[in-house]
């Protein structure tokens, strides 16, 4: 492997509900997803998280594997619902200690710690007030983002706001999949620009508290047509800018994106043309109603790096007469994970070099905050998991990263997902994604041969 810029980051990444259970102790309240998973067929084979890896009572041992794998860096998610029960009101003190406990420990392990505020565990009771569906609940995460950092900023340099906002939207509000399982196709779109408010005012909040570095993590799919006919490359334009655009360019550059193509703005077919504001006020060049004066000052105030989640790219064909004027098409011709998605490591340098044209100057240095693989992983009889195709995934990611690195692009740390096997949402413990094996029934950790190989590729990039 070729060297990589010195103070690169090595990480994981993880998030609270994936990997904490524990979901009625300690204070915590309940999440959306604790009433999702309860919804008779969300979850394959009806799992939970609320044991999950029982990280709540064994983050001692998670810390001491992080510590083993040498990652000089490690990126977790804070439970809302921990920290603040309903939603608002003062803080909870031991939801709060349970994090400053893990923060100290990671510290003196020599570990960043590097929290997201927001990995899509939303409190059930800011829901029931319409979720992100509402303005209010931008204002609430800003509280409950202040309140974190009072306790944790002199202590944590580096904050995440949100984690993948764009699946919030598409998956939680558009298509019902995840929680909160609403299907509201284009009427989701307020979700977007209220968690960038959000997003905004909570990077506001944490500065204020003192913390030093403030970025948000969005996840990007490099979006390839299915042919080169007209319709096949106008729908994968909209499909870019509903994945790759709609939360990134309102917080670099300011502004929403065309949003014509789904009848929406100025240049929509049915408007006036350069058309004025929606009815009712709004962002004239987006269509979104949602938006009022001075938000996207807000929004896009300066940040210090942008989180990048890398899985695969997605290839698209026309889809005349829908509301989303796409679909889907299968990538052939590279090796699939268990999840069945495309492992193709050259879109990761695609796809810095497509950040680096579209943002120029406006794009903060990167982090790559996700990247990984689930694989059927299953122990030998001697209990050693000989995971081949991961060190593979992550031999050929890296490589991909480092071309992108050599290539120009400023990125700062890469972390992989993830520590150990975990709740991977509507899949249950069916996808396994971690570089150690958990045994569901028993808890028990097993690092795979992927460990062993990610410690001694750290080590021997330490300088
Ligand atoms: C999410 C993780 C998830 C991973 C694999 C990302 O979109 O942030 O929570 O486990 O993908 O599906």
């Amino acid at each position: 492997m070729p060297r990589f810029p010195a103070g690169f980051h090595w990480g994981v990444a993880t998030s609270a509900y994936q990997i904490e259970g524990a979901v009625r102790e300690g204070g915590r309240g309940v999440s959306i997803w604790d009433t999702f998973c309860r919804q008779p067929g969300a979850i394959r084979d009806g799992h939970t998280g609320d044991v999950a890896t029982d990280s709540y009572h064994r983050w001692e041992q998670d810390v001491a594997l992080l510590a083993g794998l040498g990652v000089t860096a490690y990126r977790f998610s804070i439970a809302w619902p921990r920290v603040q029960p309903d939603g608002k009101g003062p803080a909870n003190g031991p939801g709060l200690d349970y994090y400053e406990r893990l923060t100290d420990a990671l510290l003196a392990a020599g570990i960043t710690p590097v929290p997201t505020l927001y990995h899509w565990d939303l409190p059930q009771p800011i829901e029931d007030e319409g979720g992100w569906l509402e303005r209010q609940t931008a204002q609430r995460f800003a509280d409950y983002a202040a309140l974190t950092a009072e306790r944790l900023a002199d202590r944590i340099e580096i904050w995440i706001t949100l984690n993948e906002p764009f699946v919030v939207t598409a998956f939680g509000y558009a298509l019902g999949m995840h929680a909160p399982g609403k299907a509201l196709m284009l009427d989701a779109l307020p979700t977007a620009h209220h968690q960038l408010l959000g997003h905004g005012l909570a990077a506001a909040a944490l500065r204020a508290a003192g913390a030093r570095q403030v970025m948000i993590t969005n996840n990007y799919s490099p979006a390839w047509p299915a042919s080169q006919s007209e319709a096949d490359r106008a729908a994968t334009r909209a499909y870019d800018i509903l994945h790759n655009r709609m939360f990134t360019d309102p917080v670099l550059l300011g502004r929403y994106p065309d949003l014509s193509a789904f009848g929406l703005g100025g240049d929509a077919p049915g408007r006036p043309s350069g058309g004025g504001a929606p009815p009712g006020g709004g962002d004239p060049a987006s269509g979104l109603a949602c938006v009022r004066d001075g938000d996207l000052a807000v929004i896009s105030a300066p940040l210090d790096g942008l989180g990048v989640n890398y899985y695969m790219p997605t290839r698209l064909s026309a889809l005349p007469g829908s509301p989303l004027p796409f679909q889907l098409e299968p990538i052939p011709g590279y090796p699939v994970t268990a999840f069945g998605w495309p492992v193709v490591p050259a879109a990761l340098t695609e796809l810095l070099t497509l950040l680096g044209e579209r943002y120029g100057s406006a794009l903060p240095p990167v982090h790559i905050t996700e990247n990984g693989c689930s694989h059927d992983d299953t122990p030998a009889e001697d209990g050693t998991v000989d995971d081949q195709f991961r060190i593979g995934y992550l031999d050929g990611h890296l490589r991909a990263l480092h071309a992108a690195i050599t290539a120009g692009a400023d990125v700062r740390g890469y972390f992989h997902w993830t520590l150990a096997d975990n709740f991977e949402w509507t899949e249950g413990f069916h996808q396994r994604f971690g570089l150690v094996h958990v045994d569901h029934d028993t808890q028990a950790r097993t690092p795979k041969a992927s460990y062993a190989w990610y410690r001694d590729l750290i080590a021997a990039q330490r300088p």
